[in-house]
């Protein structure tokens, strides 16, 4: 039974009447009340903007006016941009902030949560976060997904809005330079590479064009779905997934891998993936596109669309768009990778907290309608303005030549506190392009269902602490190393699959099938 307390029933109802925040109806303290925050994640390691903790966002500065509450960082691990490390740096210096928050959080929380470093929350939202409370009522299989072995759960996640993530990109510039068609099936995409390769697609006399490239190494393995195999169950790489037989496996220990891998490194052999995959980073897609030498990617839709008009000037002709999933060898076309409707990143109350109402009601004001936007689109009248009752960003925003999720970063909007993010933050600076390419693949039903994760017990998660890591680096190392080209992957199979054997890999998935029943039973 949902229950609310009369003060959050007011406030509730008081949210869904009241004009802008002028009035203070979000006001959840009467003298500021500072928490501390531990806020890690890929693109800061700290709460501010960059990770600085003298930066304040914009977007805290506007919380702290509506809300009362200020958070303060104190976010551990500063020095590594590992997620994990950090956790780890911070349960072991023991004095806990009072918000934990950041990236990859679920796995810890549901580890150390029931042991006492984290609060449960299933009572304080019922009682205190009728909007959370209200999004859980509507998505209770999400709710399932995040919640530990205890039965509580223990963090609020980032909720991602909308479906597709990425897509297959190709310099439709380049086919038409050399009389081709956009391939349709393994065979022909391998055509098109080779013509990339050879026939001086970006004609300046020289064989300088990098057919496939990524500016993240790891979708390389989403060349391994063209032959039937699979990279990853999730929107996390190198996930598990469940197969045909409600099993959950792993994707390198299947034939298809082996037989998958074996062409992706022939392609990494005969120079139609980038020599420099593993090395070349993150910044990949900028130079090669800006260069004139990548063909092909596999890349969001709404920030690789955007280099159309970014380069219309520099690279005559410049046309790189989103085409539909080659069909693999068996004849399927898929999109493995798509938004996934909750990630494992979001914010945690630690056990030091002394605050638990208010931090509650804090973590439930960024589900209002008020702070759902400011958590999406920065501060109204600053970045956005509302527009026929729809948040819609300045022109500066969406004409500047930084891309508007960056821009978000820097205002503390788009980051990663428990947040549900809205899709009309994205959809404005999809292009054209990439509106048709998104409407193409909506009408192709090239989705496969995704691993949301499975909640261990305390057993079930030394066994997969025991061997996952070991396993898991086992299976990258030789991965890397046969694409490209020290050893051979069918002849390395046997020994490879026997490897993983005596590494644990039937207990770890021994253990996750046991959890993956219970939790849908
Ligand atoms: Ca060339």
């Amino acid at each position: 039974m949902r229950k609310l307390t009369l003060a959050s029933a007011i406030l509730a109802s008081t949210a869904l009447t009241a004009p802008a925040f002028a009035d203070g109806h979000l006001m959840i303290v009467e003298e500021p009340l500072e928490l501390t925050i531990h806020m890690h994640w890929p693109r800061a390691q700290g709460y501010g903007v960059g990770g600085s903790p003298s930066e304040i966002y914009p977007v805290e500065m506007a919380a702290r006016e509506m809300t009362g509450i200020h958070l303060v960082d104190q976010t551990a691990g500063r020095n590594t941009t590992d997620s994990g490390e950090a956790m780890n740096l911070l349960l072991a210096q023991g004095n806990m902030p009072d918000i934990v928050g950041g990236h990859l959080i679920l796995q810890p929380v549901n580890e150390f949560g029931p042991q006492g470093a984290f609060v449960p929350l299933n009572d304080l939202v019922s009682e205190y976060a009728p909007n959370i409370q209200a999004f859980w009522d509507e998505n209770p299989e999400i709710l399932a997904a995040i919640t530990a072995y205890d039965g509580n759960y223990y963090y609020i996640p980032y909720l991602p809005d909308g479906e597709f993530g990425r897509a297959w990109f190709i310099r439709q510039d380049w086919l038409d330079a050399l009389g081709l068609e956009q391939p349709q099936n393994v065979d022909e995409l391998y055509d098109v590479l080779v013509a990339f390769r050879d026939d001086d697609p970006n004609g300046n006399g020289v064989q300088d064009e990098i057919p496939y490239f990524a500016r993240q190494w790891e979708e390389v393995n989403r060349l391994l779905t063209l032959w039937d195999a699979r990279s990853s169950g999730s929107d996390t790489y190198h996930d598990f997934y469940v197969n045909d037989e409600s099993q959950i496996v792993h994707p390198y220990a299947q034939v298809a891998y082996r037989d998958a891998l074996a062409n992706v490194a022939q392609w990494y052999e005969e120079g139609l993936i980038d020599p420099e995959i593993f090395t070349r980073g993150s910044s990949s897609r900028d130079y090669l596109l800006s260069e004139n030498l990548g063909g092909m990617t596999h890349d969001w839709f709404a920030s690789t669309s955007g280099y159309n008009a970014a380069l219309a000037e520099t690279v005559e002709g410049f046309n790189f768009i989103p085409f539909l999933p080659p069909a693999s060898a068996a004849g399927v076309r898929m999109e493995e990778h798509r938004r996934i409707p909750v990630k494992p990143d979001g914010w945690a109350i630690s056990y030091s907290n002394e605050h638990l109402v208010e931090t509650i009601q804090y973590f439930d004001f960024w589900f209002t309608e008020e702070g759902r936007n400011l958590a999406n689109f920065g501060v109204e009248g600053e970045t956005w303005n509302m527009v026929d009752g729809e948040p819609v960003f300045t022109d500066a925003v969406l004409n500047s030549d930084r891309a508007v999720n960056s821009q978000m970063y820097d205002e503390g909007a788009q980051i990663q506190r428990g947040y549900f993010q809205d899709y009309r933050y994205e959809w404005q600076w999809t292009s054209q392009a990439a509106r048709e390419g998104i409407e193409l693949y909506s009408a192709n039903d090239l989705l496969v269902p995704q691993f949301l994760g499975v909640s261990l017990n305390e057993e079930e998660q030394a066994v997969y602490d025991r061997y996952w890591p070991s396993l898991r680096t086992y299976m990258l190392e030789r991965q890397q190393a046969w694409i490209l080209g020290s050893g051979d992957v069918q002849e390395d199979w046997d020994d490879y699959v026997e490897t993983l054997d005596e590494m644990g890999l039937e207990d770890v998935l021994e253990v996750m099938n046991a959890a993956y029943t219970r939790q849908n039973s």
